[in-house]
């Protein structure tokens, strides 16, 4: 809080500053708690294969169903948790969630994939590793049925000994995908060093590819180059069967996006999948 001091000094923050602060505060509390009350939900976006017009799996995505002001989406706290370190809890309980529903799928012989996030911070942590293989064991989830996401930033960061882990991890069956390319470095070498199975185009590259020929253009080399190192291609953010189908000219694997299915919770994830045809899903995304 701003005080009021003696003459001429300077405020450390402003009215702006100081409500932000206290939004910031506020959030962690009301984070901490949520985790520890059961207000947080993983919701599941279908991703389709252009190859093969079916749904092949999902990406986990949280979502926060606050007490007093309702849903609320990642890009409003998962910042907040990245900076004060509770996303490794949070990212743990992600972890269990997916490892009770695949163990479910398991049983039933639905055998879907599902992708979820992983933040820098969980990588931080003594035995990050340990604990997501012992969380996929004790529910007899085969490792191929999931799939790890990295930010590039996040796979800049790791050292030998993570990617050591993670290169583990692949050889047991899980796949390795890089989030968001084309939003930071775009780093080549990296595409060439890290173990991994697919590359996730950012939607900034998808956004204009229908109207601008040289964002076409560009999505077009990026595609070919991912190509060219062996890994598949998943768009994101891809809202119509425009983009789709230039998408799927360019060579594009996956797609992703509101035109084939927003973040929905596993009821009606599993019910698109059983009855196809039907009704389009209720969407929180
Ligand atoms: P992301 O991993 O890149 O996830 C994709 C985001 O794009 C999701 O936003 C998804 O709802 C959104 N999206 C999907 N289809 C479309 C579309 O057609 N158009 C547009 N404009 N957007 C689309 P969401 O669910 O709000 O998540 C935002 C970000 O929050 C995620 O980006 C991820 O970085 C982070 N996040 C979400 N869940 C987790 C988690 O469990 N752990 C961690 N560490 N981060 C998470
Ligand atoms: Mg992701
Ligand atoms: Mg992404
Ligand atoms: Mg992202």
């Amino acid at each position: 809080r701003a005080k009021a001091r003696g003459g001429g000094q300077h405020c450390l923050f402003n009215d702006d500053l100081a409500t932000e602060y206290n939004d910031k505060i506020e959030t962690e509390r009301a984070l901490t708690e949520a985790v520890q009350q059961g207000q947080l939900q993983v919701a599941l976006q279908p991703q389709l294969s252009l190859v093969t017009g079916e749904i092949v799996g999902a990406e986990a995505l949280l979502r926060w169903n606050h007490p007093r002001e309702g849903l609320r989406m990642p890009n409003t706290f998962i910042p907040i948790a990245e900076r004060t370190g509770l996303i490794a809890e949070i990212g743990d309980w992600v972890i269990g969630e997916v490892a009770m529903m695949l163990g479910n799928w398991h049983r039933e012989g639905f055998h879907h994939r599902v992708s979820f996030n992983v933040s820098p911070r969980q990588l931080d942590r003594a035995d990050f590793f340990g604990r997501l293989r012992q969380a996929f064991s004790d529910h007899n989830v085969p490792l191929s049925m999931i799939e790890l996401e990295f930010t590039e930033s996040a796979a800049m960061e790791a050292s030998e000994a993570v990617m050591a882990e993670i290169s583990a991890l692949r050889a047991d069956g899980a796949k390795i995908a890089l989030d968001d390319f084309g939003t930071g470095y775009s780093n080549l070498a990296r595409l060439r060093s890290m173990p991994l199975d697919r590359v996730k185009l950012d939607p900034t590259l998808i956004d204009q590819v229908e109207s601008n020929e040289k964002a076409r253009v560009i999505v077009q080399a990026i595609v070919q180059l991912i190509k060219g190192v062996g890994c598949e291609i998943v768009a994101e953010a891809v809202e119509n069967s425009a983009q789709a189908d230039l998408l799927r000219a360019m060579g594009v694997d996956t797609v992703q996006g509101f035109a084939f299915g927003s973040p929905m919770y596993e009821r009606e994830y599993r019910a698109l999948i059983t009855h196809s045809s039907g009704a389009a899903a209720q969407s929180v995304a």
